[in-house]
């Protein structure tokens, strides 16, 4: 540890690093990668082409407004260009709320999005988290009496894949109007409702959402926040103080064409669900129990063997997933990404050979 770094972080508690180690692997191993939940189809060919031409204007500053591109998602969102903020990927977005809005505490899912609790760590934020029920659902009756602190919710979840109807998002925002409540939406083109209409109805809340997965530009860094204009100056003004340039000429230009080509997004989208969907039937078939995802990922586990054991067997067939080894109520479950058909046919493939195995 560096002598000069300060010390709140030496306590131990204040640094808790994402851990990079297994997507560098698999980035560098020749892996088919199943667990980052990326979009396995490149970038349309007007993005590619968008991109190749900013190249060409590298040497002046990025826009710091996005304002070609903050009209064009404002008019497909139908929020107000105002009402829109874009960050380096909707981690710096979640990154910015934990900033500006979480004095009062955070409070989140057991079981979420890892980066949660690793921003509130990082904020010294204090935090809580609810327990999600046995059948991994999240109760509105739970998130009550929250004093203020600012409620996230991965809508739909990760890595469980469920969604909470937007009724019951609509009961958490009413039953704490001093909270803020953030619906992290990185997955709802895949399933699910999208709580966007309801920033026009409460100023309590804000949905935060990513280019990274329907929409196949993980690479170039782009998520929004759509939330009052009041919120979204607070948010902006954060973000013009640490990183006025945050989104780079050629992430907005590829963000624009691919606005552009929303035809070629859904078709991707109906495909991945397509994908998904077979997956799952075909998974259930070999004795997985694998729960509903709305997302563009399955989240799955085996009766007999253990999910570290299907883990490794398949990490050493070069397929890489997620696996969760703890907290225990997921141990045993793996999360894999939908990639392409083919994709998937190898990996069940490989799977019927581990469980054989394993089983023997
Ligand atoms: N929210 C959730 C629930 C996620 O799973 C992810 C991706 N891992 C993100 C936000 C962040 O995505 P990005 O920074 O690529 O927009």
């Amino acid at each position: 540890m560096s002598k000069f770094l300060h010390s709140k972080f030496n306590s131990g508690s204040g640094l808790d690093p994402y851990d990079t180690s297994e997507e560098l692997e698999s980035m560098n191993g020749g892996y088919v990668r199943l667990n980052t939940n990326e979009s396995p189809f490149e970038p349309s060919v007007n993005a590619i082409k968008a991109v190749r031409s900013a190249a060409g204007t590298l040497n002046f500053y990025s826009d710091p407004d996005c304002t070609k591109l903050r009209e064009k998602l404002a008019d497909l969102m139908d929020v107000k260009p105002s009402e829109i903020v874009f960050g380096n990927g909707s981690d710096e977005i979640l990154n910015f709320l934990f900033t500006a809005f979480c004095e009062h505490g955070a409070v989140f899912p057991d079981i979420t999005y890892s980066f949660y609790k690793i921003l509130a760590k990082f904020h010294g934020v204090d935090f809580s988290m609810i327990p999600i029920d046995e059948n991994f659902k999240i109760n509105p009756e739970d998130y009550k009496n929250l004093n203020g602190k600012t409620i996230f919710i991965a809508n739909p979840n990760a890595p469980t894949g469920l969604f909470l109807s937007l009724e019951d998002v609509e009961k958490i925002i009413n039953q704490n109007p001093e909270s803020l409540t953030v619906i992290d939406e990185a997955y709802v083109d895949f399933g699910g409702e999208s709580a966007k209409n309801l920033i026009h109805k409460y100023k309590n809340l804000a949905v935060v959402r990513t280019f990274s997965k329907s929409r196949s530009m993980a690479g170039a860094r782009l998520g929004w926040c759509m939330t009052c204009e009041e919120n979204a100056k607070d948010i902006n003004d954060i973000k013009n103080t640490v990183t006025p340039y945050n989104i780079n000429a050629m992430t907005q230009a590829a963000a624009l064409a691919t606005l552009e080509d929303e035809d070629i997004t859904q078709k991707n989208i109906k495909l991945i669900k397509s994908v998904r969907d077979n997956t799952k039937n075909r998974l259930r078939e070999m004795g997985f129990e694998v729960t509903d995802s709305s997302a563009n990922f399955l989240f799955a586990r085996h009766k007999t063997v253990s999910g570290e054991k299907i883990f490794e067997a398949l990490k050493r067939c070069r397929i890489m997933i997620r696996h969760f080894s703890q907290p225990e109520k997921i141990a045993d479950f793996n999360r894999i990404t939908v990639g392409t058909a083919e994709q998937m046919q190898i990996l069940l493939e490989v799977l019927k050979r581990v469980i054989k195995n394993e089983t023997r």
